[in-house]
Formats: C-alpha cells, structure tokens, sequence
C-alpha cells in the first residue's frame, strides 16, 4: 500500500527534524498553511509513545508560536484528520478575519471572494515567520 506522505515529503520543506518535518502546503488562498507531519507510518496520535507525544505537541507549538509571531492571525487553526491520508500529521493554518473561508473552517464552502491584498501581505512574510520556525524547532531539537 502506498502513502502520500511516506512516499513524498508532502509539500514544500521548511524543517526536517530527527522524528517529524514541517512542510509548507500549497493551498489556494491559505499561504500560511503548514503541516508537522511525522516522520515514521502511524495513523493514530495515541500510536506514538508518551515522549513522542509530547515532542510532537512541541513541534506543532514552535510553528504556531512562528506565526504568531510573525503574522498576527485573527487565530491559529490545528487539525489533525487525517481520513484522507492516514498519516498522522497535524495541520496548523493561520487564519485572518478576511480570508476567503473565515469564521469557517479551510475545508468548509467558501464565504467570500478571496483577498490578494491579504494573500500578499501573508506571503510577504512567511519567510520572517519560517526563519523564527527553524530556530525555535532547532533549539527543541538540540537545547543548549
Ligand atoms: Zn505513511
């Protein structure tokens, strides 16, 4: 059987740490759209063990604190479904008031025109926010 995110990295590579990478996902009108996918085939969150758990939760902390950080989001959406690719991976999306889809969710109907100011003005800055992501990933990774 073959994975997705087995067989691909999944998107565009932002960190590739020792038991999980984050990917940059290219979907229309989220430009701050990312997923911490992890390294080895489990479905299920509740597959990893205690620690990898925890390191997991870190890991999708540090790229949601990137933007932050960086973006001022209306908010940080994370989501892990998985029922397409049975991968665990967690999404983390950062939303804005004038996105085409908010209050609802990037997967719901639309509710208005899509905003290329914004879409702009987000991806202007994404990569500020990765370089905060990279560090604060490398010093989860390897503390000083
Ligand atoms: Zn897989």
């Amino acid at each position: 059987m073959t994975c997705p995110l087995c067989d691909t990295l999944g998107g565009r590579l932002v960190y590739q740490g020792r038991a999980f990478r984050v990917i940059h996902a290219d979907e229309a009108g989220f430009p701050a759209f990312y997923r911490v996918v992890w390294q080895s085939h489990v479905a299920e969150f509740s597959e990893l063990a205690p620690a990898e758990r925890v390191r997991c939760m870190e890991a999708v902390m540090a790229v949601e604190l990137a933007l932050r950080n960086t973006l001022a989001p209306r908010k940080i959406n994370l989501a892990a479904l998985g029922n397409m690719v049975a991968h665990l991976h967690w999404h983390v999306i950062a939303r804005f008031e004038q996105d085409s889809h908010f209050p609802s969710p990037v997967w719901a109907a639309a509710q208005r025109a899509r905003d290329a100011a914004l879409e702009a003005r987000v991806a202007a800055a994404l990569p500020a926010a990765e370089a905060a992501m990279i560090e604060a990933l490398q010093m989860l990774e390897n503390p000083s």
